[in-house]
């Protein structure tokens, strides 16, 4: 009898043993088992194999290997190392930590091989003198970080592509990071063909054995470049030199389960331990990045031309005070004008549904989700009202549930409602939208993206997910419907990610052309992210911004460590929280007697969270906040350590947060 420990994906921090006979099993390190945990049979991860039992185990009863799952070791020293550091960093389990790492079929990302049959040509381009510029800095400073800040349209990808192509020549293999929304088949294709193949492309939804076989193929040497979302960070290749992150703003590169790894803090780290070079590029770089290179710890090689031609559009602001309809009177004149020429218009929205919400005109009440805390969208398509962050559905009820006044209005709006007033102006226009809830999958979206490129439809009204990375020659006009509709989000970030979507969104206009123009509609005209984003002045947004989050001590002049706690019982959920709150100030007295930080955090709470209900659990949080992050790290590490949590609440934890909802 052997025996193997194993890591498991339960948020604990202990390791298990089991045994199994060898002549029977071949069980070795770096392989996923199945066996039996708290009664269910679960994989687990193969970190050592022991051929007696530890001593501390003597008299305990230990549970055989249910079955191997692998042949052949799936992680190496380097992926050992890495969860290593990602349990203590994130505060996580090391199952955890392995278990975002290895594509093991529950999770979100999958390689897939390209068929050679439908691969566009794409031709390398003559880099221009700025992008030139760009591209000898990286190649001659290996290992180092470098921020490629580039206007929209500016050429970033031909950079990307040629830098990547230099390291591949010197035998070293690449990762490229785009957002999911924008790993188009287009993307994909055009990778495919510029690598000759020895490409893996991750994207959602492959089953469990495909990933599994692309993870095999990068093992066996057979792949220079993975370009995939988040997880492709993780991609096991044996001399990694050149990580690209495109997009680095974009906060889809932070895991929103645990572990919740940001993308860009794993490639750093793995960059750090294989001396490979960093490449981030945007035309809107997160607050945190404009700090780093303001201080000169991060080079800069800005990009300020279109690469293509065309003139950065015009955008105007149009005041919607007064006005009747949701699409105003000075939008509707410029759609009519661009529409009448032939050319085409894209309206954005960043908010599904008809109109968001149903409430009372008697008494003031607003339909609720009945188990979050935020309001029913109304759909007109179903007739129903759906709550947007469990999904649950409810029909229009007749009356008021608080005062049973028949008086209830529609307020707000949202994609669908804004297709069905187009429609009504543009009679005669070809109308699309898409959406989450139009667009079901990539062949319908890809569909759509098609006919609006070939021009076969006038007017794209879409969420997002029309203001990422899209190049569509024949659009003059950009419409965002409610510029400020992401600005009352409770939330620090609520400024930067408006000003990131503005710009954007108005980088889709007039790629190829001066015509381009971008009409604003927006209540809160004065409000800085709006109007540094007409003027599209980042230089002045980043600084006023920097300026803001110092004076109320956020991110990038702190840092945060969340620490959810949420129950279906309001009361465990609060009383618990109130324990750990305890804990943590007790701990932060030691600590303070200690004198071993430079600068005590702060514990906030513990308090209601914002979204202070989702899916039918209580939520609460605690935030420590500090300027001295290993301090806060260890208070946060040690107080969970002494935490006993009770049956039926869930501790979430969340290092360096993106947003505090
Ligand atoms: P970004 O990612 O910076 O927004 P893109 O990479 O989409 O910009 O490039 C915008 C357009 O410019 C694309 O159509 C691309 O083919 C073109 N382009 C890029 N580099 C050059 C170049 N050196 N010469 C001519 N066209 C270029
Ligand atoms: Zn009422
Ligand atoms: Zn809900």
């Amino acid at each position: 009898m052997k025996y193997a420990v194993v890591a498991i994906a339960v948020p604990l921090k202990s390791f298990y043993t089991y045994s199994f006979d060898d002549s029977v099993l071949s069980v070795s390190k770096g392989i996923r088992v199945k066996v039996n945990f708290a009664g269910r049979p679960v994989i687990a991860f193969v970190v050592d194999v022991q051929d007696e039992l530890d001593k501390s185990l003597e008299g305990f009863a230990i549970k055989p290997i249910l079955s191997v799952v692998d042949d052949q070791s799936l992680f190496d020293d380097e992926a050992v190392k890495l969860a290593l550091w990602m349990e203590k960093f994130y505060l996580c389990s090391r199952g955890e930590a392995l278990s975002a790492m290895i594509p093991s079929g529950k999770r979100d990302t999958a390689y897939s091989p390209l068929s050679a049959d439908d691969l566009p040509l794409s031709q390398e381009k003559a880099l221009n003198e700025e992008q030139r510029k760009a591209y000898e800095a990286i190649c001659s400073r290996p290992g180092e970080s470098f921020y490629l800040f580039g206007i929209t349209g500016s050429g970033k990808s031909e950079v990307f592509f040629q830098v990547a192509k230099h390291y591949i020549e010197q035998g070293r293999q690449v990762i490229y990071l785009v957002p999911e929304i924008t790993l188009t088949h287009q993307v994909q294709a055009m990778v495919a063909s510029r690598f000759n193949g020895r490409v893996a492309v991750l994207h959602s939804a492959l089953s469990p054995s495909q990933r599994i076989a692309q993870w095999r193929r990068i093992r066996r040497g057979e792949v220079d470049l993975v370009i995939g979302a988040r997880s492709a960070v993780f991609a096991p290749f044996a001399s990694l030199g050149l990580i690209i992150i495109d997009e680095e703003h974009e906060s889809s590169y932070k895991a929103d389960n645990s572990p919740r790894y940001h993308a860009r803090q794993v490639a750093q780290y793995r960059c750090s331990i294989n001396k490979a070079t960093l490449l981030m590029g945007s035309a809107t770089p997160s607050m945190e990045a404009f700090k780093l290179m303001k201080e000169g710890k991060l080079a800069r090689l800005d990009l300020k031309q279109r690469a293509a031609g065309g003139a950065l559009p015009s955008i105007e602001l149009v005041d919607m005070k007064g006005e009747k309809s949701l699409l105003g009177r000075r939008l509707r004149l410029e759609m009519g004008e661009v529409l009448g020429k032939g050319r085409q218009v894209i309206l954005f929205l960043n908010r599904r549904g008809y109109s968001n919400c149903l409430h009372c005109s008697s008494c003031g009440h607003t339909i609720q989700c009945p188990h979050c805390s935020v309001a029913m969208t109304y759909h007109k398509s179903s007739g129903k009202l759906v709550c947007h962050y469990c999904g649950s559905q409810m029909d229009v009820p007749e009356s008021c549930p608080e005062c049973h006044s028949t008086d209830l209005i529609f307020g707000g709006f949202g994609t669908e409602r804004v297709e069905v007033e187009v429609k009504a102006s543009f009679p005669s226009c070809k109308v699309a939208r898409i959406d989450t809830d139009t667009v079901k999958d990539k062949k319908a979206l890809a569909s759509v993206l098609k006919s609006f490129r070939d021009g076969d439809i006038d007017i794209l009204i879409g969420t997002q997910m029309v203001a990422k990375g899209l190049n569509f020659p024949l659009v003059e006009l950009v419409g965002v419907i409610s510029a400020d509709s992401s600005l009352s989000i409770p939330d620090f970030r609520a400024q930067e990610r408006t000003f990131c979507q503005l710009v954007q969104v108005s980088g889709r206009s007039g790629r190829y052309d001066d015509q381009g123009k971008v009409i604003l509609q927006a209540y809160k005209v004065d409000s800085p992210a709006i109007i540094d984003a007409m003027n599209l002045d980042l230089e002045g947004f980043y600084e006023k911004e920097l300026i803001m989050r110092d004076l109320t001590e956020f991110p990038p002049y702190t840092r945060l460590i969340n620490l959810v706690f949420r129950s279906k019982s309001l009361n465990l959920a609060k009383s618990f929280s109130e324990e750990a709150a305890q804990v943590l100030c007790s701990s932060l007295d030691k600590l303070k007697a200690a004198g071993r930080c430079s600068q005590l955090p702060q514990v906030i709470g513990a308090q209601e969270c914002p979204l202070d209900r989702i899916a039918g659990s209580y939520r609460y949080h605690i935030v420590l906040r500090g300027k001295d992050f290993a301090c806060m790290h260890e208070l946060a590490s040690k107080a969970l350590a002494l935490l006993k949590v009770p049956r039926g609440v869930y501790v979430e934890v969340d290092v360096d947060p993106v947003h505090l909802l």
